[in-house]
């Protein structure tokens, strides 16, 4: 009986022809006064900014390794160590750019990306349609295929101010 089913999913999953693949990222940074917040490649107004070797940018360090589990290729610290000096304050655009270009990896389109961002303040409210187009411009697809929610620590927030993204991403291979 088992192997039945077994045998029927294959065949549905061969007429389908879809090969799809789902990703799940997670970063966290300390907040720290002085430099600015970077959010999907988007600088939010706020008092304090996510401290790290490049741009501090956890929610496109999530997308990234979201985006790199998905394909079965490690993760950003794998790619761009933070012990290389060439990261140090880079644009985190440029680490999604980089590996959507990399001539390693299969063609693949994204399906649908789901985010979510633990930050005690700022809201990020008026920020967040900014967030989701900028990142839906750099994956190369429609905003509608990119969803940012919002949420705060609801008082466990770590020992020090800290911001946290959640990133889960499917993706076809072509
Ligand atoms: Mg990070």
């Amino acid at each position: 009986m088992r192997s039945a089913k077994v045998t029927r999913s294959k065949s549905r999953s061969r007429q389908s022809g879809l090969n799809l693949r789902v990703g799940h990222g997670w970063d966290s940074h300390r907040l720290v006064p002085g430099i600015p917040l970077m959010l999907g490649g988007v600088r939010v107004e706020s008092e304090l900014g996510a401290a790290g070797h490049s741009d501090g940018d956890c929610l496109l360090h999530a997308l990234i390794d979201a985006l790199l589990g998905a394909l079965g290729r490690g993760d950003i610290g794998q790619w761009f160590p933070d012990s290389d000096a060439r990261w140090r304050g880079a644009d985190s655009r440029k680490f999604l750019e980089a590996v959507l270009r990399h001539p390693d990896l299969p063609d693949f389109r994204i399906v649908n990306v789901d985010m979510t961002v633990l930050l005690e303040k700022p809201k990020l409210g008026s920020s967040k349609a900014a967030i989701s187009e900028t990142l839906a411009g750099l994956l190369g697809v429609d905003t509608a295929r990119v969803n940012l929610k919002a949420k705060t620590w609801e008082g466990i927030e770590p020992r020090e101010p800290a911001i946290a993204a959640e990133v889960v991403l499917l993706l076809e291979i072509l």
